[in-house]
């Protein structure tokens, strides 16, 4: 059997495409155009390819969009201000501060993140949204597991009742990932490090969910015939003669779970493409509350 391929980018600019619909009309109905305030400090590569393709995509939709570029050594107190300036700011719906923080704000992320209104949120990262996931109360929830599981939907791909594992516990993708299957009314269980005997675990999976950050680390014997696998992981590997940048590949060894699995997301193509989408329906959204 050869699994479905579950590929992001259709789905992506379907999400796009509803958020610029969306942002058409605060601006027909509201006079409102929804701003996205990115807050970047330092000069990490990744982070500056990221903070553009979040730029690019804000352009692309129609919405207002401001990257905040601060130097490596600014003071937590500096960036704190910044954040509350745009807290007040009329034209910014959306704050986001991009991660990792470097050199020694790297320790006070959770504290500088806190100073987010919760309102303009977008990352979802705040402790009111979290705490509003985990009640079932509706708030900005995290771009890269509300993706994931708008994807689920779109595909057609029953949770309700079923038996979902995550393997990943971090508070940017399995926990809240464990909260939006439980709110589809999945069994949801969650592993980690300390996990013993993971394979027996994931294999009992209908939707498996992988966040670890190891490349291939899901092998073939690891899931359930027919099951979902969504894999959320990033990794590049060393370079070689065929990929000079190193090849990325994600936390599932794709090639031979397709064998196996009744779906599957790629990787590139698959989650990746969402989380963007996702923020830019974070950022309408958040409008749309404001304003609304
Ligand atoms: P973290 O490093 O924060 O978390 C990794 C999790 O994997 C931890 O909970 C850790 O357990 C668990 N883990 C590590 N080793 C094992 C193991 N041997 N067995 C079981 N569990 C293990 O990663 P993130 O959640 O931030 O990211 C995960 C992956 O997703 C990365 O590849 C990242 O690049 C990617 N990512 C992709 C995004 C996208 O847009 N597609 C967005 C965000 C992340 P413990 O808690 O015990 O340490």
């Amino acid at each position: 059997m050869t699994a479905r391929i579950l590929s992001g980018k259709a789905f992506a600019q379907a999400l796009k495409d509803d958020a610029r619909a969306r942002a058409g009309r605060l601006a027909h109905e509201h006079h409102v155009t929804p701003g996205l305030a990115v807050v970047l400090v330092g000069a990490d590569a990744a982070s500056q390819v990221y903070v553009r393709n979040k730029d690019k995509a804000c352009a692309e939709i129609g919405l207002y969009s401001e990257v905040v570029r601060m130097p490596e050594g600014i003071s937590k107190q500096e960036l704190i201000k910044t954040i509350e300036a745009l807290n007040a700011s009329e034209k910014i719906h959306g704050i986001l501060v991009q991660l990792p923080l470097p050199g020694k704000l790297h320790a006070h992320e959770t504290e500088i993140l806190d100073h987010i209104d919760p309102a303009k949120d977008v990352d979802g990262f705040h402790p009111v949204n979290m705490g509003k996931l985990v009640l079932g109360i509706p708030g900005l929830t995290p771009c890269t597991p509300a993706g994931c599981v708008r994807m689920l939907e779109h595909a057609g791909i029953p949770m309700d009742g079923k038996r979902a594992v995550i393997v990943g516990r971090s508070n940017i993708v399995g926990k809240p990932m464990l909260h939006l299957l439980l709110a589809k009314n999945a069994t949801v269980t969650i592993c980690h490090s300390h996990t013993q005997d993971l394979a027996s675990i994931t294999r009992e999976a209908d939707i498996l969910v992988a966040a670890v950050g190891r490349p291939r680390f899901i092998t073939a014997d690891m899931v359930k015939p027919g099951a979902a696998v969504i894999d959320v992981g990033i990794n590049r590997l060393a370079p070689d003669a065929e990929h000079p940048r190193g090849k990325l590949v994600g936390d599932v060894d794709f090639d031979a779970v397709k064998e196996v699995a009744g779906a599957i997301t790629p990787v590139p193509g698959g989650v990746g493409l969402l989380t963007v989408a996702m923020l830019m329906q974070n950022v309408v959204h958040a409008a749309e509350m404001q304003v609304c």
